[in-house]
């Protein structure tokens, strides 16, 4: 069984819903967390001597080796 719909309620129905989806795609979902991207001396193992060399995302970390969870 249809009801008549006019078509003004069915744009005044579809912007509703737009605006709705507008507001879910701001809202985190259930569970989402923000993790760093950041990278720290935490994320790898030192490449020395010196100041370290290693690449991490795309920077040289340059920190000291004490610095790094993973001294070699
Ligand atoms: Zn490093």
């Amino acid at each position: 069984m249809r009801r008549r719909v006019s078509k003004q309620e069915l744009v005044e129905r579809l912007e509703a819903v737009e605006r709705r989806l507008d507001r879910l795609e701001a809202s985190p979902l259930a569970g989402q967390e923000t993790i760093p991207v950041i990278p720290t001396v935490h994320d790898h193992h030192y490449e020395g001597p010196g100041p370290c060399s290693a690449d991490v995302f795309g920077q040289e970390c340059g920190a000291h080796q004490a610095l790094h969870a993973n001294p070699d």
